[in-house]
């Protein structure tokens, strides 16, 4: 095969790999045994995003963007009308060995439409991890998109030689998936997410005891959930990602926001992208759930469906709360003190340290680096507050705004002023 044809299908397969944003690779460890090319550590590779969303520390393709089924949000669909490749496994392998050698990449993200049928499509994808492993001793990072449908046999198989395998539940809903894919089925999903996580669990169980029991997908498993295609409430996508989490133990849930590809009256007209921010609070509210002890229904609810785009989720449910504030920094336990707007996780814990050898203050509340510019009105600090003005949410998110853009303009100002 010519290198300008290898070009081509490079070309092709990794601008249609674009839209899966599930390819960070954080927590999978995998050590050079001297033996074998590259090594990846417990740090994770480190993510490098383009503009438009791709990781560009690994090789993020597609083995190939022929597809069978016709799912109305993908642009690999069937029915769409665009130039098509396949990878063979050979090339994937070569292609990944020498980006390896020349430091562009630091591991592969492959995925694939799906051709003939889920499972010869999945044999591919393990075929190639299973040649880098075994025959170019390679300890790179690998992420293996699960092809819904595959067999739970192919599903073990990609573990014991992926970091990390994923299974896209695209999205959020059954009645979403049964309207824009109806080639799909909900169960096509479930299944493999299934048998991932009982292995994860049983080979973590047998490592246990037999030392030389070896890892399955030691990164764990991810989904991605594409946001705004089929016109699903944000309380409706969080509420289907903590299902995730908490039933296929999931690493991470990605959200990808919709662009529109396609003029379809099933799906949102063309020019009308998801705003970035609206992924961005998506994420935020994740890590509320994930890391600070929130539940969907406190921070979205029936008559709070969607989320604020102009304030971040956790000061939006403050202002909806102001009854429960202001929080005395010096008494408040660690569950309050993670609640409060412009305090994070890591500063709740150097407070709680360092109350255990003083009473804290203002001034030793800028040196943690608490944002105080939201944190002051929801506070009580030596029975010093701002919070005593009386202010109505609505003044108080003005304040807060108008606060926060003042900052914005000062540090643009300064950065304009370096240039000028
Ligand atoms: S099965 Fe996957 S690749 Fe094929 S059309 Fe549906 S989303 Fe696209």
């Amino acid at each position: 095969m010519s290198f300008d044809k290898i070009r081509q299908k490079l070309s092709i397969l990794a601008d249609a790999a674009k839209y899966d944003v599930s390819c960070s690779s954080s927590g999978g460890k995998r050590s050079n045994n001297k033996k074998g090319l590259g090594n990846n550590t417990g740090f994770g590779i480190c993510h490098s995003y383009t503009e438009d969303g791709r990781c560009v520390s690994l090789l993020k393709i597609l083995l190939t963007n022929h597809c069978i089924y016709d799912c109305a949000y993908c642009v690999t669909r069937k029915s769409n009308d665009i130039k098509r490749a396949a990878f063979k496994i050979q090339e994937v392998v070569d292609l990944t060995i020498h980006f390896y050698r020349r430091n562009y990449i630091e591991g592969l993200f492959l995925s694939s439409g799906i051709f003939k049928n889920s499972d010869f499509t999945m044999e591919r994808l393990v075929s190639v991890a299973k040649k880098l492993r075994l025959e170019e001793n390679f300890n790179g990072y690998i992420h293996l998109k699960s092809i819904p449908g595959a067999s739970d046999e192919l599903m073990r198989e990609a573990g014991l030689y992926a970091d990390r395998l994923s299974v896209n539940i695209e999205i959020p809903t059954k009645s979403g998936l049964k309207l824009l894919a109806p080639d799909k089925k909900h169960e096509d999903f479930i299944k493999p997410m299934e048998k991932v996580k009982n292995e994860i669990l049983q080979y973590k169980a047998e490592r246990k005891i037999i030392k030389s029991t070896p890892r399955y997908a030691p990164a764990g498993q991810s989904t991605q959930m594409i946001v705004g295609a089929s016109g699903e409430s944000d309380r409706d996508i969080m509420y289907s990602a903590t299902y995730y989490y908490k039933k296929f133990n999931m690493r991470r849930v990605y959200y990808s926001g919709y662009i529109p590809v396609i003029n379809d009256n099933r799906l949102p007209s063309l020019g009308t992208e998801v705003p970035v921010l609206r992924e961005n609070r998506l994420y935020q509210t994740d890590w509320l759930l994930r890391f600070y002890g929130f539940s969907v229904s406190e921070i979205l609810n029936d008559t709070h469906k969607n989320l604020d785009l102009d304030i971040d989720p956790k000061l939006s449910w403050a202002l909806r709360n102001l009854h429960l504030f202001p929080i005395d920094i010096n008494k408040a336990d660690k569950q309050m003190l993670a609640r409060i707007p412009g305090i994070g996780m890591q500063s709740v814990f150097k407070i709680l340290e360092a109350r255990k050898f003083r009473n804290l203050d203002w001034t030793h509340l800028k040196a943690i680096g608490i944002a105080m510019n939201r944190a002051q009105y929801f506070i009580t600090c030596n029975s010093k507050d701002f919070y005593k003005q009386d202010l109505s949410s609505y003044d108080l998110k003005n304040k807060i705004l108008k606060s926060s853009k003042s900052k914005y303009d000062k540090y643009f100002n300064s950065q304009l002023s370096l240039f000028s």
